[in-house]
This record gives structure tokens, C-alpha cells and sequence, in this order.
């Protein structure tokens, strides 16, 4: 047995034994026929959490964690003389906006705020303006906040101006439901450790096959870190280009299993019910939540620091670290806040434990509940 800790940081996230103990295995060279079946069944059944078409799409694996496949679709899917828009309200975003202007790529930062969906004019205003742009791109929940974004209504957007629509759903694939036609995308990406609760160091693309085709013939920016390389080879032989995470794919194989048993509808009624613990157990201790419900993902809390002289995240993280539970610290500059996030193998009574534990804490270090909020 593996001491079993609530991680309540946005991933990665607590993983089942089984998922864990499927990383031992005999030693395998993954060139070997055996483990390029795995790799194909790995590839079909990342397109089914999205209801991808295998026909229209493929399943693009890479040896990293989440920001590789933002790496990888901001510098391979951007034709010369276009432009990338980046949709910005969020850390998330910001990042992505980081790696247009490391690779010199032409790009629209279209900053937004932080505390509320964007404005759909505002973005349909850029693409009339700019007919160069060619790619779109945004986060479908901004894990620093917690804001969901609306990704069909922007996907619509970016298809009627002709230009490509990718998403970062790392925090939301394998949670909340997502369909790659439904939902209008073209890229979408997540990494092992979060929605299908594996381990780190294996992320995936998910993209149409005719846009990756026709990148072939775009500007290179990167070798190790190109879409339609890594397409091109798996396609051809059913393998990554180099080394593959072995153990890692292993446990991503026993941890899709474990999805397809759980079922997609009845998997984000768990989350749903493990948030919906996490939002209410913070609002009766009296903290204000930074993004409401009804615009928020339903898997990230965060949660303002309370005015009290005697709050101290770190003190409070350790106090629960040491019984088992870890919280996250929130990711807005010039703004106190933690987060506690729905990810994961946990369930509602999880939470119910994490809150003896977190009001025991509050007791422990003079913190008046309920918490002050000057707001
Ligand atoms: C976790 C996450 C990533 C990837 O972060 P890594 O630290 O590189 O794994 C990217 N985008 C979003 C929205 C995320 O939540």
C-alpha cells in the first residue's frame, strides 16, 4: 500500500493504486511490436474522450509536461504572414502569449479581464480588423481562477474569419465534457496528470489531420518540439520519434481504462459533487470566492486571503500537508488567494475530511471564522 494523499492543487492531481502499480512492468524497448499496440489503443482512446473522429483526427503524443503542447501548437500551426490571436484572461493565456514573443511569432496579446468571460464583440472586432490572422487560441478554463470560457461561441467566431481554433483544455479534458465538433476546435491538448489522473511527463495534442498536413509546409521553429514531425512518425510507425515516457504510458493505459469504466457523464458528476463540496465548505467559513459559479469551470475554488493579522498560507498548507491534504496558492498578481481544486481520484468525502482538517487549522493559528473579508 502507497500512503494516499488528497492533492487539491490543480495537478497534478491524486492518482487510484492501480494507475500507480501499473508502471511496473518487465523492461521493454518501445520499439517492440508489443508496445506499439499499446501506443495505437492509447491514441484511440484519447480522440474517444473528445468524441474525435479517427478519420478527421489524431492524437499527437509528446514527452513533457502540459506547456510543451502549447509550445508546440503556437510554433507549428503558424503559416508565414499570418498572425496567432490570443484570446488573454488568465495566467494560462499570458504563458501562451509568452511563447508567441520567445519565438518571434507574429501575434495579437488581446488582453481581457480576468474576472469575467470576454467580450465576444471585442474578439470578433479583431478578426475583422486583422484578416491575417490565422490561428486563435484560448484556454478553456483558466486553472488560475477558475474561469470557464465560452469555447463554442469563440470557435464560431474564429471559423466564420476563416482562421483556425485551438484550446488549451489541460484542465478540463477527461472532466468536463468536451466534443471536438460540437465544441468547434481544431487543437485541443492535455497532459497525463490531470483529467485522466496519470502521471506526468507524457502530454498530447488532439487536432485535425488535414491541418497538421498542411503545417508540413509552414515555418519550422523547433525540431524536438514540431506537431507535424511528431505526427508524420507516429502515423508511419506507431511510435513517438524518440524515446517514449515508457512507465509513464503504462499508466496512462490503466488510467483510460479506468475512465472508459467510470464513464465520462458519471466522472464529471463526481468532480461536480467534489466542487460543489469545496464551494460550499469555503463559503460557510465565510470566504469570497474570486470567480462566481455560474461563469467558474466547476473544478478550481479560489478563495481571497482573509483579512485576519494572524493568516499565513504557508503555516495553514503545512498544517494540512502533514495530515494528508495539500492546497495551492492562486495565481493573480497583487492578489492573496488560494486554490483548492476538484481534480483527481477523490471523492466528496475527501473534502468533508479536508475541512475538519483546514477549520482544525484555522483554530490552531487564532484565524476568526467566520473569516474576515473587508472585499
Ligand atoms: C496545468 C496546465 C498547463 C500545463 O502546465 P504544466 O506545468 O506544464 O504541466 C497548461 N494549461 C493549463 C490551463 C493548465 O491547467
Amino acid at each position: 500500500m502507497v500512503k494516499r494523499n488528497v492533492l487539491l492543487n490543480p495537478g497534478p492531481a491524486t492518482t487510484t493504486d492501480t494507475v500507480k502499480m501499473a508502471q511496473v512492468v518487465p523492461d521493454i524497448c518501445p520499439r517492440e511490436k508489443e508496445f506499439v499496440k499499446i501506443m495505437r489503443e492509447l491514441e484511440a482512446g484519447l480522440l474517444n474522450i473528445v468524441h474525435a473522429d479517427p478519420a478527421v483526427y489524431a492524437a499527437v503524443l509528446f514527452c513533457g509536461s502540459g506547456t510543451i503542447n502549447m509550445d508546440i501548437c503556437l510554433n507549428s500551426l503558424l503559416p508565414e504572414n499570418k498572425k496567432i490571436l490570443i484570446i488573454n484572461n488568465g495566467a494560462y493565456s499570458s504563458r501562451a502569449a509568452e511563447i508567441c514573443e520567445f519565438y518571434h511569432l507574429d501575434h495579437i496579446n488581446l488582453k481581457l479581464p480576468l474576472d469575467r468571460q470576454p467580450d465576444l464583440q471585442a474578439i470578433e472586432e479583431v478578426l475583422q480588423k486583422e484578416p491575417e490572422i490565422a490561428l486563435v487560441y484560448t484556454t478553456h478554463h483558466e486553472t488560475g481562477t477558475g474561469l470557464l470560457n465560452p469555447i463554442r461561441e469563440i470557435g464560431d467566431l474564429a471559423h466564420r474569419y476563416h482562421a483556425l481554433f485551438a484550446v488549451d483544455t489541460t484542465s478540463t479534458y477527461a472532466m468536463r465534457p468536451i466534443d471536438m465538433q460540437k465544441d468547434q476546435i481544431d487543437f485541443c491538448m492535455a497532459s497525463a496528470q490531470k483529467g485522466i489522473m496519470a502521471m506526468t511527463g507524457l502530454s498530447f495534442i488532439i487536432g485535425r489531420k488535414d491541418a497538421i498536413e498542411a503545417s508540413a509546409a509552414y515555418p519550422t521553429r523547433s525540431y524536438y518540439c514540431n506537431l507535424y514531425l511528431q505526427y508524420d512518425y507516429f502515423q508511419k510507425h506507431g511510435e513517438m520519434h524518440f524515446t517514449p515516457p515508457v512507465q509513464v504510458i503504462y499508466a496512462a493505459r490503466q488510467a483510460l481504462k479506468e475512465y472508459f469504466d467510470e464513464g465520462e457523464e458519471a466522472k464529471w458528476a463526481r468532480h461536480s459533487e467534489v466542487f460543489q463540496t469545496i464551494y460550499n465548505g469555503l463559503a460557510r467559513l465565510g470566504f469570497q470566492i474570486y470567480i462566481p459559479q455560474e461563469i467558474s469551470a466547476g473544478l478550481v475554488a479560489a478563495a481571497l486571503y482573509p483579512d485576519d493579522p494572524n493568516w499565513d498560507f504557508e503555516k495553514i498548507h503545512d498544517y494540512c500537508y502533514e495530515r494528508g491534504f495539500t492546497i495551492y496558492p492562486g495565481k493573480v498578481d497583487n492578489m492573496g488567494m488560494f486554490r483548492l481544486c476538484a481534480l483527481g481520484a477523490i471523492e466528496k468525502k475527501d473534502i468533508d475530511a479536508f475541512f475538519e482538517v483546514f477549520e482544525e487549522a484555522l483554530g490552531t493559528f487564532d484565524i476568526r471564522i467566520p473569516v474576515r473579508q473587508e472585499g
